[in-house]
């Protein structure tokens, strides 16, 4: 049986804008998260607290966001 990969359709990283977030948690009452791309550890919503939809669409390249899209569609998030 594969592993499903974690996407967050809510958090991305903000060093490669991946929605594959495998590592997402409470730390010491902080959460951080850790991109399964490139092993990037970021604190959700410290950096972009208030992310306007469309700087996100943007952020995110059409490869990585197809893909999210696939594994929405497929259930494999969450
Ligand atoms: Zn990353």
């Amino acid at each position: 049986m594969a592993r499903p990969r974690i996407y967050r359709k809510d958090q991305q990283c903000p060093r490669c804008g991946s929605n594959w977030l495998p590592k997402c948690g409470r730390s010491r009452g902080k959460q951080t998260c850790r991109c399964g791309q490139c092993l990037y550890h970021f604190t959700p919503g410290a950096e972009h607290p208030h992310q306007p939809e469309g700087v996100r669409k943007l952020a995110v390249d059409p490869y990585t966001a197809r893909s999210s899209l696939e594994a929405i569609r497929g259930g494999c998030w969450g």
